[in-house]
């Protein structure tokens, strides 16, 4: 009997915790709950089809909107999201756009036959631009993104265990393996260097492993990727600090033929696959 209580005692826990883990917004929450009450009155004929259609949509709104408030406003990094993230965010975005967008449209058609004042469609008005705003916001995002997905793919055909040299014209002008080590105190280094130097900081787009490497398959653990043209005063004087330091690197310039440029150059030595059990890898130097 005791043991039973324990059971069931430690099976509560566990349902509790997994709810509170996976607990969605108190909006979403609600939007839900209206639903599935809307759905039994439909079901019995009590309320109508585009009432039922109504509250779908603010649901899906609801939703949306969590999806903007964690990828887009909170503290995710742009290099931690996975690709479908990215995609997701700006088609939450849009959707946020058109929906009010609609609802615009039939305010507006409303106001043109004086069913309903001008002053009515304010409000419209302003949470449509509020919209807008969000989905600049998130196409901006997304084409960070972009970059950072073309510079990581640009590495693949670097991944020690590809031989496909023949297939893939190659980026690569300059690789340097030098001592082929390369340690937090090297990149320290080189980034109060490059700030003394320039007055700005390294443009870092990639700082040891990210999501977008992890669902590429690289392990891009203790490497660092720099946004500098390879050729212009900025990318010279990194490598010939990282020459003098014996530190490894490649220079990427953007000549992967269908890919949008994305000069770079990668400190570490070149990145290998993550075996396919090692999905967690550590993030910062070593
Ligand atoms: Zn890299």
């Amino acid at each position: 009997m005791r043991v039973r209580q324990s059971f069931l005692l430690i099976g509560t826990v566990v349902l509790t915790l997994a709810a509170a883990l996976g607990q969605e917004p108190f909006a979403v929450q609600k939007a839900r709950q209206d639903l599935d009450r809307l759905k039994e009155l439909a079901a019995i004929g009590a309320i109508s089809k585009a009432r039922l259609a109504q509250a779908e949509e603010k649901l899906g709104d609801a939703q949306d909107e969590d999806t903007l408030r964690r990828l887009l406003y909170g503290k995710v990094g742009v290099e931690e999201l996975t690709e479908n993230q990215a995609r997701e965010v700006v088609a939450a975005a849009q959707r946020r756009v058109d929906r009010v967008s609609k609802q615009y449209q039939g305010q507006v058609g409303l106001v043109e036959q004086g069913v309903v004042s001008k002053s009515h469609i304010d409000e419209f008005e302003r949470q449509l631009a509020d919209r807008r705003l969000g989905l600049q916001l998130a196409e901006g995002r997304a084409k960070i993104f972009e970059d950072l997905l073309n510079m990581a793919q640009a590495e693949e055909i670097f991944v020690s265990e590809l031989h496909d040299e023949e297939l893939t014209p190659r980026p690569i002008v300059e690789s340097f393996t030098g001592s082929g080590v390369f340690k937090d105190a090297h990149l320290k280094y080189i980034e109060a260097g490059f700030e003394k130097q320039f007055r700005k900081p390294l443009p870092v787009s990639a700082r040891g492993q990210t999501s977008l490497h992890t669902s590429l398959g690289f392990d891009h653990a203790g490497r660092v990727d720099v946004g500098v043209n390879p050729d212009d005063e900025e990318g010279q004087w990194l490598r010939s600090q990282l020459q003098t330091l014996r530190v490894p690197y490649i220079v990427l310039r953007a000549m992967i033929p269908g890919k949008s440029t994305a000069p770079h150059i990668h400190i570490g030595l070149p990145s290998t696959r993550l075996k396919s059990t090692d999905t967690q890898s550590g993030g910062g130097l070593n």
